[in-house]
């Protein structure tokens, strides 16, 4: 890594990492974040290029071809994966470079990158967990089933990573979230 700081973070679906990380980016605007190419449709309301790059199975495969991606992953029948070039850029600029990404990719991460900070989003319960999946709504029965059955592998990795917030309140989660990002900057010689 050159100077800025890589942060990856993950949990499962529904775990509620997309409120925290928001949050967290409105209060702390040098944090950028790293948006993902995917081959899934699109939520209603997901804008392109915002919240994901949405292309097709075969245009993402094309990326993989050209070496594009810094790490990608097949999850739930859907690709995604990490456009290398804008985390280069913006590590090269010292920024902090957020990451949402699931297990895989972020092992893959940390092994190209071992300065990464990592963190794990948890639910309280599972119980909680099947609640928040099912609330959402947008999927179909057998991809929540799918997702919950994934979701609880993902919590086995979950001591793989440098901090674990286990997110009970979203206020309490995202200020952990700053105190962790504010720790690792002051750690970081090059920030
Ligand atoms: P969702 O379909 O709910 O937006 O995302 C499904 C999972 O894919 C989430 O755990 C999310 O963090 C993960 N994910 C999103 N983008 C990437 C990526 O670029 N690489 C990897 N490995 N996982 C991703």
């Amino acid at each position: 890594m050159k100077s800025g700081l890589l942060l990856v973070v993950s949990g499962p679906a529904g775990v509620g990492k997309g409120t925290v990380v928001s949050l967290a980016r409105e209060r702390n605007s040098d944090i950028v974040f790293s948006v993902s190419m995917t081959s899934r449709e699109p939520r209603p309301g997901e804008k392109d290029g915002e919240n994901y790059f949405f292309v097709s199975r075969e245009k993402f495969l094309e990326m993989v071809n050209e070496n594009m991606l810094l790490e990608w992953v097949e999850y739930c029948g859907n690709f995604y994966g990490t456009p290398r070039l804008y985390i280069e850029e913006q590590l090269e600029q010292g920024n902090i470079v957020l990451l949402e990404i699931e297990v895989e990719g972020a092992r893959n991460i940390k092994q190209q990158y071992p300065e990464c900070v990592s963190v794990f989003i948890t639910p309280p319960t599972v119980t909680e967990l099947r609640k928040r999946i099912t609330k959402r709504g947008t999927e179909s029965p057998e991809i929540i089933e799918k997702r919950m059955q994934r979701a609880i592998k993902e919590l086995e990795h979950m001591d793989n990573y440098d901090y674990i917030i286990k997110n009970e309140s979203v206020e309490e989660s995202v200020k952990q979230f700053l105190e962790i990002i504010e720790k690792e900057r002051k750690a970081n010689r090059n920030m």
